[in-house]
């Protein structure tokens, strides 16, 4: 297996006949505070009749609130509430897709999420598996997807993940937690409204911004660090350096979190995540520890491998006042642990991405245990 042609990395190091990976990036997007209210308007050249609705998923949170009321809701339009409690499972999305062909005739016009990661994550899933056979779980990997999804738009309302911008849908299937990676998963369309982001808890504001500032330093600190991916890095590392120690006003600190998450969505999109993300997919498999939090509870233990990146973590922590939850792995079995760190040295193009070919000289089971058992 050609791990690197795997993972979409750019370009084959040292290789004479380099090839360049051709990737698809969001065609559209509409930026602005209020720009939630231009969604009819975005959406009515794409229904293809009467009979042929939009779907929209959104997260259980806005149940019962204004902006339910601003959905703009025509002929046999469905809103889908899903609860972001736990991420997204290659069952659900089996179920979603199910649910939504018994309740029509015809392939809806489109679906739009409207969430954080979770249901955007659920929306680009639920599109390609309207037009594809089969489970979801069958295309979790690369480019295993055949047919082109149906139109769909990410509308994030919590920002940091970087999920609108990219070519993944991560999902938990019976085998393995892994992307559905392929070009028919990026959104044809992208409403970034900082208005939405307003009602976030300040921790789970700090725990998905951190996965932005993760994203950024993995990425900057990576051996497949191209110009691509470092313009993009140094932006969104700048913003979140803006965000989490500065003193903007509560507009321009959403305005420019949704535009950090955009830029290390796009910086991490020809390069990669790198020790955190590798972790904390363990923590996510073994104990259903959330991205956002699971990143930040490993990165804090990894000035080893991030000495300026845990610096600044730590600095933004203490500013913003977030305490994190300890003793999270404190009585775990030896087979417990054994299994986050199996999970964890699976990753292997994140390992690669961070420390070069020869990472397994520095990440032995025995090092993974030692920081597992910090957390
Ligand atoms: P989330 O979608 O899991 O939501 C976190 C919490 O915030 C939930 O309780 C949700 O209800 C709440 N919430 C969201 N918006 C809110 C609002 N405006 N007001 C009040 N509460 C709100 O959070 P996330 O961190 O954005 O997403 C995590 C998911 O994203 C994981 O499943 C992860 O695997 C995925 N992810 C995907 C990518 C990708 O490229 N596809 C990248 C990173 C992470
Ligand atoms: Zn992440």
């Amino acid at each position: 297996m050609d791990v690197k042609k795997e993972i979409g990395v750019s370009k084959i190091m040292g290789s004479k006949t380099d090839t360049y990976r051709n990737f698809p990036m969001v065609p559209r997007v509409v930026f602005g505070q209020g720009s939630f209210n231009q969604l009819g308007e975005i959406l009515l050249p794409k229904r293809k009749h009467s009979e042929a609705p939009f779907i929209f998923l959104v997260d259980d949170v806005f149940e019962g609130t204004k902006l339910i009321e601003r959905i703009p809701l025509i002929f046999n339009d469905q809103i889908i509430f899903v609860s972001a409690e736990e991420e997204p499972k290659t069952s659900q999305v089996d179920a979603l897709v199910q649910k939504i062909r018994n309740g029509y005739e015809e392939l809806p016009s489109g679906i739009v999420g409207i969430g954080g990661g979770t249901l955007l994550d659920l929306a680009k899933a639920v599109a390609i598996m309207l037009t594809n056979k089969g489970s979801s779980a069958a295309y979790q990997g690369w480019d295993l997807v055949q047919k082109p999804s149906i139109y769909h738009v990410g509308i994030p309302t919590i920002s940091g993940t970087g999920a609108e911008v990219s070519r993944t849908t991560v999902l938990l299937g019976p085998e393995k937690k892994l992307g559905i990676n392929s070009d028919y998963t990026t959104f044809d369309q992208v409403v970034l409204d900082p208005d939405l982001i307003q009602g976030v808890s300040k921790e789970q504001w700090f725990y998905t911004g951190m996965d932005c500032f993760i994203h950024c330093i993995e990425s900057l600190n990576g051996t497949y660090l191209n110009a691509f991916s470092q313009s993009y890095g140094e932006k969104a590392l700048e913003l979140c350096k803006e965000v989490y120690l500065g003193e903007l006003s509560p507009e321009d600190s959403r305005d420019k979190l949704m535009m950090a998450s955009w830029h290390g969505g796009m910086s991490i999109a020809y390069s990669q995540v790198g020790v955190a993300h590798a972790m904390s997919y363990g923590l996510g498999y073994l104990l259903g520890v959330k991205h956002g939090i699971g990143n930040c509870l490993v990165f804090q233990y990894l000035e080893e491998f991030y000495p300026e990146g845990v610096k600044l973590f730590n600095e933004m922590r203490e500013k913003q006042g977030i305490v994190l939850p300890i003793g999270i792995c404190k009585n775990l079995s030896d087979q417990e642990f054994d299994t986050m760190i199996e999970v964890a040295m699976g990753m292997e193009p994140l390992w690669e991405n961070a420390l070069g070919k020869d990472w397994r000289k520095t990440i032995t089971p025995e090092k993974l245990r030692s920081i597992y058992e910090k957390i």
